[in-house]
């Protein structure tokens, strides 16, 4: 039993029972013994084993190398699908009525008095555009007074 016993194409041989069949010692040197017609022994194979890493069911000593199980295919990440917010429109001011809004107090007699907003709001606004003459409001609001409840 010199080093011979242990040819590459028998090592490998080895590394193959060992890891996919599972067979313990004695199996393998059953297996090599009659595969290449010679004699392996147990401890041979526990010996080599050994030097190869090879874990032997029911052998013992610092036999190791487990099998890692093959990675799993990385799960792919869940969808959620949350709808992107849109884009939030810009506040389409009450009727585009610009830096003229005026309060109670700033309002003269040409400001259009049209609300804007609720009369107990604290920011509660007028209009405050020129008005038509002899018309509370401007020439917008007087408008949509008529369209929207100027019902005469
Ligand atoms: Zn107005």
């Amino acid at each position: 039993m010199g080093q011979r016993t242990w040819s590459s194409e028998r090592t490998a041989r080895l590394g193959e029972l060992a890891t996919l069949t599972r067979a313990s010692a004695t199996g393998i040197a059953r297996e090599l013994s009659k595969q290449f017609g010679i004699a392996v022994t147990r401890s041979a194979v526990i010996g080599k084993a050994s030097r190869m890493r090879l874990e032997l069911p029911g052998a013992h000593g610092r036999l190791v190398e487990r099998v890692n199980p093959p990675p799993r295919p990385p799960r792919p990440p869940k969808q959620r699908t949350r709808p992107m917010p849109a884009t939030p429109e810009p506040r389409i001011r009450f009727l585009d009525l610009g830096d003229e809004n005026c309060t109670l107090a700033e309002l003269h007699e040409d400001s259009c008095r049209w609300p804007l907003g609720d009369p107990r709001d604290p920011d509660f606004r007028y209009c405050g555009r020129a008005k038509v003459k002899d018309r509370p409001y401007c020439k917008h609001h007087l408008r949509r007074a008529y369209v929207d409840g100027g019902k005469r």
